[in-house]
């Protein structure tokens, strides 16, 4: 089928109507953050922005969620622009092949993160937008910017990552400890806990996501974000260590730049054409949401997009 005469919308409403009777029958609600155990497995959204601007929705696409690990990406693309290849001297860009909040790897990497979107990668990113500023309002500002909505914090959520964000604190020490971090952990964790619970819905996190499908033009005013090149490496990111433990299974199946968060959000770019984000809360073995990954093979299989 040519791009140009793709229905969106109706393609979605498609993919919703296939989900919907599947809701509540199989996954689970990530239960080690008390906030996320209380939200409904019963939801699921779907949209997507295409790169000439034209968008498609469908379900609970309007529904607020904590987007939780989709914000790595927003964060490593801030530090991207602002540090360069610097950023790399302390966070390395290999799949893990270990747990997203494993503490062994670290140990025997002497406190280099195998990549930006493990947790001890990420609280790595955050330590360096500290470094920098205002990190918590540097986030903020760049996903309002990108979705042209004012986005804000979960403060239920921030408090109960906080509360037991225990293993999290054992990475930032541990790094600490190797003197990888610049900044103290308790300030540094402050910023990730808080970029966790960032609340939006699907339509927001694909606008948001628009400027990966653009080269890293703004999805809106076209500005450069960041480089084709830095973008393009962002992608690489994606599709090699997005989605935990399954980023093989996912490029098998869907293969598209994914990343996944504990929330139940995947966000998937289609480079040059789309970027798009699923929503459903309960969370497969491998921590991605179990009925967000089934609405990508759905959409792929539909459109036959994929990045080979
Ligand atoms: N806030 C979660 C944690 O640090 C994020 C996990 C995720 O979405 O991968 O455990």
């Amino acid at each position: 089928m040519l791009p140009e005469i793709m229905d969106f919308q109706g393609i979605l409403d498609d993919i919703n109507a296939q989900i919907r009777p599947l809701l509540g029958t199989g996954g689970r609600v990530a239960s080690y953050i008390p906030a996320l155990a209380r939200v409904s497995p019963h939801q699921f959204g779907i949209a997507l922005r295409t790169c000439d601007g034209q968008e498609a929705a469908a379900g609970d696409s309007a529904t607020p969620f904590s987007i939780q690990s989709m914000s790595k990406v927003f964060t490593l693309t801030l530090a991207i622009r602002s540090l360069g290849e610097t950023l790399w001297h302390r966070i390395g860009r290999e799949p893990s092949g270990s747990p997203f909040n494993s503490l062994v790897q670290l140990e025997t990497e002497r406190g280099i993160p195998r990549n930006p979107f493990i947790n001890a990668g990420a609280i790595a990113v955050a330590d360096r937008l500290l470094t920098q500023g205002d990190a918590k309002a540097e986030i903020l500002g760049l996903l309002s910017s990108l979705c042209g909505d004012s986005i804000r914090i979960d403060p239920e959520v921030a408090q109960s990552e906080a509360d037991t964000g225990f293993r999290n604190a054992a990475l930032a020490n541990f790094m600490k400890g190797f003197g990888t971090l610049d900044n103290d952990p308790s300030h540094v964790l402050d910023v990730y806990f808080n970029q966790c619970a960032i609340a939006m819905n699907c339509l927001q996190v694909a606008r948001a996501a628009g400027y990966l499908c653009r080269d890293g033009a703004h999805p809106y005013d076209g500005s450069p974000l960041i480089s084709e090149t830095q973008a393009r490496r962002v992608n690489a990111l994606m599709l090699t260590c997005g989605t935990y433990d399954a980023a093989g299974e996912f490029a098998f199946r869907i293969g598209l730049p994914c990343k996944s968060g504990v929330g139940g959000g995947i966000m998937a770019v289609v480079p040059d054409r789309l970027s798009l984000c699923v929503w459903s809360p309960a969370l497969d073995p491998t921590g991605n949401s179990h009925l967000g990954r089934l609405a990508l093979e759905l959409f792929v299989a539909r459109t036959g997009l994929s990045v080979f």
